[in-house]
């Protein structure tokens, strides 16, 4: 029995979010993501912090630190 509520979407204004341009350049699972863990607020930067979700928020900084590990820079302090 599939039970989908509309409302559970529909819960944020899409108009004050928007996917976040991080994730989607990095992330090649982005697509496959729920709809709410693609979206940032709109009035923030596209950090971790300004996801919607838990989800959404762990992703962006695991791409951050995968983004961190693999240009490995020599000078770091
Ligand atoms: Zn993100």
């Amino acid at each position: 029995m599939e039970h989908r509520d509309p409302a559970v979407i529909n819960r944020f204004d899409t108009r004050s979010s928007r996917p976040c341009e991080f994730c989607r350049e990095l992330d090649p699972q982005f697509p496959q993501r729920r709809p709410l863990d693609q979206m940032v607020v709109t009035s923030r930067k596209a950090i971790a912090s300004a996801h919607l979700t838990e989800d959404g928020y762990v992703r962006h900084r695991m791409l951050e630190l995968r983004q961190i590990t693999s240009s490995a820079p020599l000078t770091a302090a």
